[in-house]
């Protein structure tokens, strides 16, 4: 018999990534989950698939699982604890980020409604929302990331607000509170991208958001390893989700729910190196002469500072900053990292650096670029897990080269 415990939910984030809510019994009594690679579950008699269509038909479970495409064990058990870290009903398990933002949106948009996204966004949503939408016959309004710019922007029409909090790659957070005030008054659904905040700096279900996704790809799986996405909520709005997943079949396999799982034991651990080291290195970069503006929660001179302060526990490891210079001047610092890998992507034990106006808007024309703030010199680095002296030696050395 699994054993139940008294009140989990008095734990906290670190906590229920190692243990969940409720502890599941596992073959052999073995304390990690087994990764469980099937494609399907047999029965062992026509009256046992009867027995089991029967009871799933008036909304029992007799018994979990039946097809690889609607759930495995492994995944299971890590949908289970990443709502337990999260305070969710629920959660459903996506193959990337980019498929739990996709599917969860196709979930509940509606024909001829009409969504508000906030402007500072990840690229692909971004170009979902720009290019893809009004084929489905959906109105799309792309706002500033604040909550006046969204209640301005409600029409008779809007059933989905859908922001990011902190947006990337300006790190924008928003006053959750007052835009579910907004959505609640206009019964529109609040949909979260917490992906760089995570359950550890946020709780934005507690502050009456409908729906919270992430790009479990970053500090969730936390290891630069695995792609994954995770849709949270209640049980209600998540069941309208699992029916999605189910259909498309975007799910992780068990191998990356396993990892995924694997990574959550270390998410408190490593969510608290990834704040300090977010701060610390903020702060020497805000007082470098070679160093233009950065961008980061936790400085005083972040446009969002104080309302950051109120909502989150910390502000993560994501760093955006201008070089002063040009092009050239950035490349030249960029290329003197000896630590940090040049790729896209945060949240890992690796540290990263993104100059952003080639690694994620190379395609778009140089003028509309510009609009969005993607200059030249416009660097985004995410801190991994090494000793944060020696990001910062790193950082220092190569400035010094330009
Ligand atoms: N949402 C945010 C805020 C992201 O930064 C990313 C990826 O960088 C995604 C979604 C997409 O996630 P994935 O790459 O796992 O599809």
């Amino acid at each position: 018999m699994a054993k139940k415990t008294s009140d989990p939910r008095k734990w906290k984030p670190a906590t229920l990534g190692i243990h969940g809510v409720d502890r599941v019994e596992h073959a052999h009594f073995a304390v990690s989950t087994p990764i469980v690679h099937t494609s399907n579950y047999y029965f062992n008699t026509t009256q046992e698939v009867y027995d089991f269509m029967k009871a799933k038909s008036e909304g029992k479970v007799i018994r979990e699982h039946e097809y690889g495409r609607y759930g495995n064990p492994t995944q299971a058990e890590c949908e289970r604890k990443l709502a337990a870290v999260e305070g969710a009903e629920r959660a459903v398990l996506f193959s990337s980020g980019m498929s739990a933002v996709i599917l969860t949106l196709m979930t509940f948009m509606r024909r001829d409604g009409h969504i508000i996204f906030t402007s500072d966004c990840y690229r692909q949503t971004r170009d979902f929302a720009s290019n893809l939408l009004a084929e489905f016959g959906i109105e799309v309004s792309l706002v500033d990331p604040t909550a006046e710019a969204i209640e301005k922007a409600i029409k008779p029409n809007t059933n989905i607000i859908f922001t990011e909090s902190p947006t990337n790659p300006y790190l924008r957070c928003l006053d959750l509170a007052a835009v579910v005030k907004v959505a609640k008054q206009h019964k529109v659904k609040t949909i979260i991208d917490a992906t760089l905040a995570t359950p550890f700096n946020i709780r934005p279900l507690d502050m009456g958001v409908d729906v919270v996704i992430h790009s479990a790809t970053k500090y969730l799986g936390g290891h630069n390893d695995l792609l994954a996405g995770v849709t949270l909520g209640s049980d209600k709005l998540m069941n309208d989700v699992y029916r999605m997943q189910r259909m498309i079949g975007a799910t992780p396999g068990p191998l990356t729910s396993f990892l995924l799982e694997r990574g959550l034991k270390t998410f408190g651990l490593r969510m608290k190196h990834h704040n300090e080291a977010g701060l610390v290195v903020a702060k020497m970069l805000e007082s470098h002469p070679k160093i233009e503006k950065v961008w980061y929660p936790g400085l005083p001179s972040h446009p969002d500072h104080k309302i950051a302060m109120e909502q989150m526990k910390g502000f993560g490891s994501v760093v955006t900053f201008l070089v002063k210079g040009d092009d050239a001047r950035t490349r030249k610092f960029i290329d003197a990292l000896e630590l940090y890998l040049i790729t896209p992507s945060l949240g890992g034990s690796e540290s990263l650096v993104t100059q952003m106006w080639m690694m994620s808007f190379f395609d778009y024309p140089e003028e509309y670029r510009k609009k969005i703030g993607m200059s030249d010199n416009l660097v985004r680095i995410a801190l991994g897990l090494e000793d944060v002296d020696d990001l910062i030696a790193d950082l220092q050395q190569a400035l010094d080269k330009i």
